[in-house]
């Protein structure tokens, strides 16, 4: 996602709005600088263990292997609501996997207070198969869940979660994934470009 102060936030709560501030440009110095100011979770990012679990590992401890390597798109397109386990079940998913769930989400202009999620069946299954990471194209990767299960479920297993992703012109298939998150010491989440290669 790109980074604005109009861009799209969570439940359009507008202290998520990311602000830019220009501290210094061409009228009254010889160089530009800007500050910006925003939350761990805006836009497109990446959640540690920490965001979750009590004492869970931080974005500065999640080795770049983990987020520079193999991954799978998978198209679900066609759901309505949320992913379920029975859903999952359609694809193949494989132990080690790294997975981006393509939805419908990816096409929507405004935020969706209906986004589609990952339902907490789905997420046990994940948990089940041992999938290294997972990521969806909505600012959560759950909704409707007030224990928040689906994080719970993968970052109790140091699975790594993708929000905020935007996949309307990527295919389903296998790509490289370049995912490096900023190196913030000791948070629970940090903003990330993504970038996939085919
Ligand atoms: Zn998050």
């Amino acid at each position: 996602m790109e980074i604005s102060e109009d861009m799209i936030v969570y439940k359009n709560k507008l202290d998520k709005k990311p602000t830019l501030r220009i501290t210094k440009d061409y009228s009254m110095a010889e160089s530009y600088e800007s500050i910006i100011t925003m939350g761990m979770h805006t836009g497109t990012h990446i959640d540690a263990p920490l965001h979750m679990i009590e004492g869970g590992k931080t974005i500065d401890s999640i080795a770049l292997e983990n987020l520079i390597r193999k991954c799978k798109v998978l198209d679900f397109t066609e759901v309505e609501n949320k992913i379920t386990k029975e859903i999952l079940e359609r694809k193949e998913i494989q132990k080690g996997d790294f997975i981006l769930l393509k939805t419908k989400n990816s096409f929507s202009k405004e935020f969706d207070f209906q986004f589609i999620y990952l339902e907490k069946s789905g997420a046990e299954y994940l948990k089940n198969i041992g999938i290294a990471g997972v990521g969806i194209d909505a600012l959560g990767i759950e909704r409707d869940q007030p224990g928040h299960e689906t994080h719970k479920i993968l970052l109790s297993q140091d699975i790594i979660i993708i929000e905020g992703l935007k996949l309307n012109e990527v295919e389903e298939g296998e790509y490289t994934l370049y995912a490096p998150p900023l190196k913030i010491r000791n948070v629970e989440a940090a903003p990330v470009r993504v970038i996939l290669v085919d």
